[in-house]
């Protein structure tokens, strides 16, 4: 199998910078997201999600695109438009919600265009393979896999794969492939475990920090000065870490962990509830993708 055309399904934190690195690498590559209702009550471009994403990443610092003319092997549309065209793509990478029902309901639509022999994989980042395929066809799972990115796409060096009891061997070796040397990511294969392992690991270090911050009365620069350098973060720290994933996403990887873990499993007291973090999801302060977050938006 060989992989010479991607598309990418949601252009949010992770899609677009997925996207952009594939175009890095000289790949052309769809990127589709939804219609905004405000478009379908009063017109406009319905591709406006894919499109806006784009012309943040060119004024994204650090630049999500090696040279402004990668840009231009993004194509920018939406999915109810043009999953058609997603008949012609070998490799699909799903990048939407941290949400497994909304998930699989995506997986079926892909499943009726796509071409046999094309690739699926996920990005999410805690959700078992196992799970995401409840419901799916055993085609769809034959060419179903996880192909975990971190955050920047473009920058992290780390991909976690995660390989099915039924992905086919030919499908796996030749994504995997790919990701190492065209996209020049350290491929780990992982167990089909909750959150992999670096989620397994990374979440609970970050949410443990988080509960002992709000416990301690600790300012958010104090915590990201012990939480950051010192215990070998990047230098965002902790809660700057957590304004760069995308704060409305930390809660749903908390409640994906909790559904997976075991009853009896030490990890789940540090996923509890955080009301600051839930009030400032509701006013749109979602980090750096948002209005800003812990730390103001420059
Ligand atoms: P995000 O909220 O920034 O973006 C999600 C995008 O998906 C949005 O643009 C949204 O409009 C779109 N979307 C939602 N439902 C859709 C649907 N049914 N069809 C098409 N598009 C749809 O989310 P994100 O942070 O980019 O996370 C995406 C996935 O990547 C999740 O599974 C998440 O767990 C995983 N992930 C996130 C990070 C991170 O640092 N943010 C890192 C690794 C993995």
């Amino acid at each position: 199998m060989q992989i010479k055309s991607c598309a990418v399904i949601g252009s949010g934190v992770m899609g677009s910078g997925i996207a952009a690195h594939i175009a890095n690498a000289g790949i052309p590559v769809m990127l589709l997201d939804i219609v905004p209702q405000s478009v379908k009550d009063n017109g406009g471009d319905r591709s406006v999600v894919a499109k806006t994403a784009i012309e943040k990443m060119l004024k994204t610092d650090p630049a999500p695109f090696m040279h402004k003319k990668a840009a231009s092997l993004v194509t920018p549309g939406n999915l109810e438009d043009d999953l058609p065209k997603l008949a012609d793509v070998d490799w699909i990478v799903e990048a939407i919600v941290e949400n497994p029902a909304i998930k699989a309901d995506l997986y079926k639509k892909l499943d009726g265009v796509r071409k046999a022999g094309s690739v699926v994989s996920s990005n999410t980042s805690t959700i078992p393979l196992n799970i995401l395929l409840q419901g799916q066809s055993e085609r769809f799972a034959a060419d179903f896999m996880i192909t975990h990115f971190f955050n920047p796409p473009r920058y992290m060096r780390l991909l976690e794969v995660v390989k099915g009891e039924k992905t086919r061997d030919d499908a796996f070796q030749a994504v995997s492939a790919f990701c190492d040397v065209v996209l020049g990511k350290g491929v780990v294969r992982c167990k089909d475990t909750p959150g992999f392992i670096a989620n397994r690991i990374g979440t609970y270090f970050m949410q443990a920090a988080v509960n002992e911050a709000i416990d301690g009365g600790l300012t958010v620069e104090e915590a990201d000065a012990i939480s950051g350098k010192p215990m070998g973060l990047p230098k965002t720290g902790t809660f700057g870490l957590i304004d760069l994933v995308g704060l409305d996403l930390m809660p749903l990887i908390s409640k994906s962990l909790l559904s997976t873990l075991p009853q009896d499993d030490d990890y789940r007291r540090i996923y509890r509830d955080n009301p600051l973090a839930a009030k400032m999801i509701a006013e749109g302060y979602t980090g750096r993708k948002g209005k800003g977050g812990f730390y103001r938006q420059t």
